[in-house]
C-alpha cells in the first residue's frame, strides 16, 4: 500500500474565494488530563496528581476564556475533542457546540500508541463519535490524531466513514486530497506544525526530561505573525494555530490570540472552520480529481 502525501498536486491550483490570499484555522485540541495520561502511557510511565491537574485547568478555566476571546473576534473555531472529555466535562462541551463552534473527532481516550489496528480504530471512531453526536446532533466530519498520530489505514478508514477531512500531517502548507494506491479519495488533508503549536513554546516541566523555560508571549505573537506574513505574501496557502484551552486559555496568554485574530482579519484572510476550508476545497477540486481517477480506470 503506498500512500502520496507530497501534498503537491492541489497545492498550488487552489484559489481561496473571493480573492483572499490566505486560509485561516484558529483549531483547538480539547484534551484536559488525557493527554498527560496518554503520552505518560505511550512511554511506560505514570503521571502524578498534580500533573494530572495541570490538564484539568482546560475545563475549569482555560475553556472559558477561549471561547470568550472567540466571541469577541466574531470567528468561529473547530474543536477537536476526545471522545471521554465528552463524558467526563459534557456541559462545557455543550457549550462550545450552542455557542456554534464545530466539534471533531480526536480519539476516545486520546490514544497515541502507535500500534493500533484498523479494527481497534474502528471501536475508537464509533464511540468517539457517538459521544460527539449526542451534543452536536450531527456526526464530525474531521478528525486530528492524537498528538497527530494516524495510521497507515487512517484516511482510508476516515473517507469510507464520511469524514471531510484529517488534520494530522505536517508535510506542507497546503490542503490537498489523500490518495490510495494512485486514486484519490474524498479527504482533504489540512496540515499542521508545532510551529503554530502552544505546547511548543508554553509547556513547563520540572519532571525529567525537565523543560524550564518558556517564550515570551511577544515572543509566540512575532513568531506567528510572521509565519502568517511569509504564507500570506506566498498566496494560498493554509494556516493553523493548534492550541489547547490548559495552555493558551491563561488569563496573561489568551488576549494575545485575540490581538492575533484581529490583525489576521486586518490583512482579510478567509478565517473559517476546518470544515467549511474543507467543504471548499472538496468543491473546488475533487471532481477534477474523479475526472482523473476515470481516465486512470
Ligand atoms: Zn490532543
Amino acid at each position: 500500500m503506498s500512500w502520496q502525501i507530497d501534498g503537491k498536486t492541489n497545492g498550488p491550483d487552489l484559489a481561496w474565494p473571493d480573492g483572499k490570499r490566505i486560509a485561516v484555522m484558529v483549531t483547538f485540541d480539547y484534551d484536559a488530563e488525557f493527554l498527560r495520561m496518554s503520552r505518560a502511557k505511550s512511554k511506560g510511565t505514570t503521571i502524578g496528581f498534580t500533573d494530572f491537574s495541570r490538564g484539568q485547568y482546560g475545563p475549569h478555566e482555560g475553556l472559558a476564556r477561549c471561547l470568550d476571546m472567540l466571541d469577541a473576534t466574531g470567528i468561529k473555531s473547530t474543536f477537536f475533542v476526545p471522545g471521554i472529555v465528552g463524558e467526563k466535562y459534557r456541559d462545557t462541551v455543550e457549550e462550545i457546540a450552542a455557542r456554534g463552534h464545530e466539534l471533531a473527532c480526536h480519539g476516545y481516550m486520546h490514544e497515541s500508541d502507535r500500534g493500533i489496528s484498523r479494527q481497534e480504530e474502528i471501536g475508537i471512531l464509533e464511540k468517539s463519535e457517538s459521544v460527539l453526536e449526542s451534543i452536536w446532533g450531527k456526526k464530525p466530519l474531521g478528525h486530528r490524531g492524537p498528538e497527530s498520530i494516524i495510521h497507515p489505514f487512517t484516511p482510508e478508514l476516515l473517507a469510507e466513514r464520511g469524514y471531510l477531512y484529517s488534520s494530522s500531517m505536517k508535510d506542507c502548507d497546503w490542503a490537498y486530497l489523500w490518495e490510495k494506491d494512485g486514486k484519490t479519495l474524498p479527504l482533504v488533508e489540512l496540515p499542521c506544525d508545532i510551529t503554530m503549536d502552544d505546547f511548543t513554546y508554553y509547556y513547563f516541566t520540572f519532571s525529567d526530561p525537565a523543560v524550564r523555560s518558556m517564550y515570551t508571549n511577544r515572543e509566540v505573537y512575532g513568531n506567528w505573525k510572521q509565519e502568517f506574513d511569509g504564507l500570506a505574501l506566498e498566496g494560498n496557502k493554509i494556516f493553523i494555530l493548534k492550541l489547547h484551552p490548559q495552555m493558551i486559555g491563561r488569563a496573561s496568554r489568551i488576549g494575545m490570540v485575540g490581538e492575533l485574530i484581529a490583525y489576521m482579519q486586518s490583512q482579510g484572510a478567509w478565517i473559517a472552520t476546518c470544515e467549511e476550508v474543507a467543504r471548499y476545497v472538496l468543491s473546488q477540486t475533487y471532481s477534477r480529481e474523479e475526472a482523473r481517477n476515470d481516465e486512470m480506470a
